[in-house]
């Protein structure tokens, strides 16, 4: 990632610092992906993608800055991108996912935060992550306490919008969703300069819409009793799609999802037949966390399907393509994203619809239901779960973990037990 250095610096980033992280990404990207037989020829976007992960996009986000459009950094699948595409914005995720962050949020956190927010906000503070040092607005949404303080933190010196999340279903909560789309919205005309009309909304309604059926696709390729990619796979490309352009990111799903078609009908497995199928729940795993992905699939089992908001709450329900007015369009964002189900919400029941509707659309034998340490809200609704799993008689094993490594072993032990019961 040599050729970007003068990008780095004129960022504003502590080079020494993030050299280090430069160094690591490569061998561990490595170890766990390129390690793995018969990749699916289309990997190869991803693959690249990630070798030049603090390259190659950041440089298309400032050439974009340069033509005028404004860059939006968002940490939740809650925030609606199709507001910021229809005022002609750009929209990248800016949630951490490793541990080389983690100590740089615990110096203005406290420690028993949960790694996801420390992290992002290291990565902000440390000045090694070139997204933060980008975007032009950072929004942030009332999903968790956690997340409520580190914005105070975040919004410092940056423009900061919060979305205030409700965190029940009533109809009175969907009418506050759309006030809240619709208050984005302005905020978002108002950075870009760029009134948003029924026409360039419906457009980005639509945009938003290809990405998620061409995820879709890919998710639905996992169907196959012979799993023509592994779940490690999927999971990278599904964090990356929240780096990405979206037009983009639907053509090179919709490209890989053709091959994988194909290898069903030639019945290419990446795993050998028998090999235990896993679905994977909880809380979201941002990109570089391959870390539970890795262990189980290196333990006899694949996962077959993530429900989580880097998994099927990203891309789930399509909004409402057929509305003529802006009201209307607000109105049909807010059904679409208030359909999903995370566990900031009370009651939360559909959840764990969903996972069992999953293990049989997926035909899992078991579901691993992970929680990142300290987020007390997945932590407490693993109660409620894995009482619903057993009694619907799935298997389930619960497991709580961070960014560290330091808990490898004791997962791989665990795990290995759990796919061995099955
Ligand atoms: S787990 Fe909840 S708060 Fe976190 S990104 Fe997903 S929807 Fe947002
Ligand atoms: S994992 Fe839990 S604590 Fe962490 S940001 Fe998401 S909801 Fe908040």
């Amino acid at each position: 990632m040599s050729n970007y250095v003068e990008m780095w610096k004129e960022l504003g980033m502590d080079l020494e610092n993030h050299d280090n992280l430069c160094q690591v990404l490569p061998t561990a990207f490595g170890d766990v992906f390129l390690s793995q037989q018969n990749r699916p020829q289309g990997m190869a976007f991803w693959d690249m993608v990630v070798a030049e992960i603090h390259g190659i996009r950041p440089a298309e986000l400032i050439e974009a800055q340069k033509q005028g459009r404004k860059v939006f950094g968002t940490f939740c699948v809650y925030v609606p991108d199709e507001v910021v595409i229809a005022a002609n914005g750009i929209v990248t995720g800016l949630c951490g996912g490793s541990q080389f962050w983690v100590p740089g949020g615990e110096k203005v956190l406290p420690k028993a935060t949960c790694p996801l927010i420390k992290a992002s906000v290291g990565a902000r503070l440390d000045r090694t992550c070139p997204f933060f040092r980008i975007a032009d607005m950072y929004v942030g949404e009332t999903t968790c306490d956690g997340k409520k303080k580190a914005w105070e933190i975040l919004g410092q010196d940056v423009p900061m919008h919060i979305m205030d999340l409700p965190q029940m279903k009533r109809p009175q909560d969907l009418d506050k969703w759309t006030a809240e789309i619709a208050a984005f919205a302005k905020a978002v005309e108002e950075l870009t300069g760029n009134k948003i009309t029924v026409e360039s909304l419906n457009e980005a309604i639509r945009v938003i819409n290809e990405k998620r059926k061409a995820l879709a696709r890919v998710y639905a390729a996992r169907k196959a009793a012979n799993l023509p990619i592994s779940g490690k796979d999927v999971l990278l490309l599904t964090q990356i799609a929240f780096f990405d352009d979206p037009v983009r990111c639907a053509q090179m799903c919709n490209k890989l999802a053709d091959e994988l078609e194909q290898r069903i009908k030639d019945e290419v497995s990446v795993f050998p037949k028998g090999t235990k199928r896993l679905l994977v729940s909880g809380t979201p795993l941002a990109i570089p966390n391959w870390k539970l992905h890795h262990i189980i699939e290196t333990s006899g089992a694949a996962v077959v399907c993530e429900e989580m908001c880097t998994g099927t709450r990203y891309f789930e329900n399509l909004v409402d393509e057929t509305q003529t007015t802006l009201e209307g369009q607000f109105r049909a964002l807010a059904e679409r994203y208030m359909k999903t189900n995370c566990a900031c919400f009370t009651p939360n029941t559909g959840r764990i619809d969903d996972i069992i509707r999953y293990v049989k659309e997926y035909k899992a034998d078991g579901v691993i239901d992970v929680n990142l340490k300290f987020c007390c809200l997945y932590d407490t609704e693993g109660y409620q779960v894995e009482k619903a799993l057993k009694e619907a008689g799935i298997p389930v094993l619960g497991l709580e973990t961070d960014y560290t490594d330091a808990d490898a072993e004791q997962l791989r032990t665990r795990i290995g037990a759990f796919v061995e019961m099955l």
